[in-house]
C-alpha cells in the first residue's frame, strides 16, 4: 500500500452515490453506464497553489472550488453532472488537511449529485484537477457560437463581487458584513447548473464569467460573429458591492473582475419571461446583439466606454 493510500481512502466516502457507477474508487478504473439518448460533456479544471486563491485560503475552501468552477462549466454548457475524477498533487501526506479538503469537494460534489470515481495522488507542489463528466440530450449543447443579431443579452446574479472580494481577502481589519459577502462571494462561487439546464431550451449561446465579463462576452461575440453592446448602467451590482466600493471601481470590477461564475447568455427578447421562476436566480437583461463584431460598453448617456483589453486601468470615456 503506498502512502497515498490513505489519502485516497479519506476522500472516497466523501462522495455521492449513483445507481449508475458500476465501479468507483478502489479497481484500476471506473466502470460507469451513460444514460440513454445522451451525449457526454467533459470538462477539467486545475488549481494551483499561490496562483489561484490566497495563500490563506482552507483546504475546504480548495476542494469546493476546485470543483465548483468545473461544475460551472458543465453549467455553461446546458448539461447535468454526473461523474468527478480528481488528481491531487500533495507536498505530503497530511490526513488532516485531505480530511478538510474532501469536505469541501463533497461541499460542491454532493448537492450535484456528482460522484467521484476515481483518481490519482502523488507528490509535488500543491495542485489539484478536477475533471467532470456530463450528460445533455443527444445532439443538444448550449454553447458560445448561436447568438443571433436581436438577442437579448443577459447575466445571472450580481457581478464584481468576487473580485471584490479577493482583493479585501487580504485587507487585514475588514471585518464588516459587507466585506464579509464579498469574500464568500470568491471563495464559494455558486454554479447556475438548475438555470443553464433551462437555457439548453432557451438560449442561443452562453458562457459562465470565469474571467471577467468584458473577455466572457468578447468569446461569444467572436464565436457567434456577432457584436455585442452593454449598457452599464443595467448591470447587476450587489448592495454590497455598492456600499464597498465607489461608483466607478464597482462598475470597473463588474465589468472586468473574474471569478463570478455566473452564466452571461443570448436569448430571442420573447424567450426571457420564462425565466422568472422559481428555484433559478435573478436574471438581468444587460445589453443585445448587433451584427458586428467584438464588445461595445454604452455609457448613460449613450456615449461609448473605452477599455484596455482586460481594463484594470483606464475607466474613461471615449472621444
Ligand atoms: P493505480 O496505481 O492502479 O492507478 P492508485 O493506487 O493510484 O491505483 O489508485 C487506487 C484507486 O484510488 C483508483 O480507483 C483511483 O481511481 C483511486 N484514487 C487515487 N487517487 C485518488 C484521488 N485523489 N481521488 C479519488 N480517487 C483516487
Ligand atoms: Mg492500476
Amino acid at each position: 500500500m503506498n502512502e497515498f493510500a490513505l489519502i485516497y481512502e479519506l476522500i472516497a466516502p466523501t462522495s455521492c452515490r449513483r445507481e449508475d457507477v458500476l465501479l468507483g474508487i478502489g479497481d484500476d478504473g471506473a466502470v460507469v453506464t451513460p444514460p440513454p439518448g445522451h451525449s457526454l460533456v467533459v470538462v477539467a479544471d486545475t488549481v494551483v497553489a499561490g496562483r489561484h486563491f490566497p495563500a490563506d485560503f482552507t483546504a475546504a475552501d480548495i476542494g469546493y472550488r476546485v470543483a465548483a468552477v468545473n461544475l460551472s462549466d458543465i453549467a455553461a454548457m446546458g448539461a447535468t453532472p454526473l461523474w468527478a475524477t480528481l488528481g491531487l498533487t500533495l507536498p505530503e501526506p497530511d490526513p488532516e488537511w485531505v480530511r478538510e479538503f474532501a469536505r469541501g469537494l463533497a461541499e460542491s460534489l454532493v448537492p450535484a449529485a456528482t460522484a467521484l470515481v476515481g483518481g490519482d495522488t502523488t507528490r509535488g507542489p500543491l495542485t489539484a484537477t478536477v475533471q467532470i463528466i456530463g450528460a445533455l440530450p443527444a445532439g443538444r449543447a448550449l454553447t458560445r457560437r448561436g447568438a443571433r443579431a436581436g438577442d437579448l443579452v443577459c447575466v445571472s446574479g450580481t457581478l464584481g463581487d468576487a473580485a471584490a472580494g479577493l482583493a479585501a481577502w487580504s485587507a487585514a481589519g475588514d471585518g464588516s458584513p459587507y466585506g464579509h459577502a464579498l469574500r464568500e462571494r470568491f471563495r464559494r462561487p455558486q454554479p447556475r447548473l438548475a438555470l443553464g439546464e433551462r437555457l439548453l431550451e432557451l438560449a442561443t449561446s452562453c458562457i459562465d464569467i470565469s474571467d471577467g465579463l468584458l473577455a466572457d462576452a468578447g468569446h461569444l461575440a467572436e464565436q457567434s460573429d456577432c457584436a455585442i453592446v452593454l449598457e452599464v448602467a443595467r448591470l447587476p451590482l450587489s448592495a454590497a458591492l455598492r456600499a464597498n466600493c465607489a461608483s466607478e471601481a464597482a462598475l470597473r470590477l463588474a465589468l472586468t473582475g473574474g471569478d463570478d461564475y455566473e452564466l452571461c447568455f443570448t436569448l430571442p427578447p420573447t424567450a426571457l419571461a420564462a425565466l422568472a421562476a422559481p428555484g433559478l436566480p435573478p436574471i438581468t437583461p444587460i445589453g443585445r446583439v448587433e451584427a458586428g463584431r467584438g464588445v461595445r460598453v454604452l455609457a448613460p448617456d449613450g456615449a461609448t466606454l473605452a477599455f484596455e483589453r482586460t481594463g484594470f486601468d483606464h475607466f474613461a470615456a471615449a472621444d
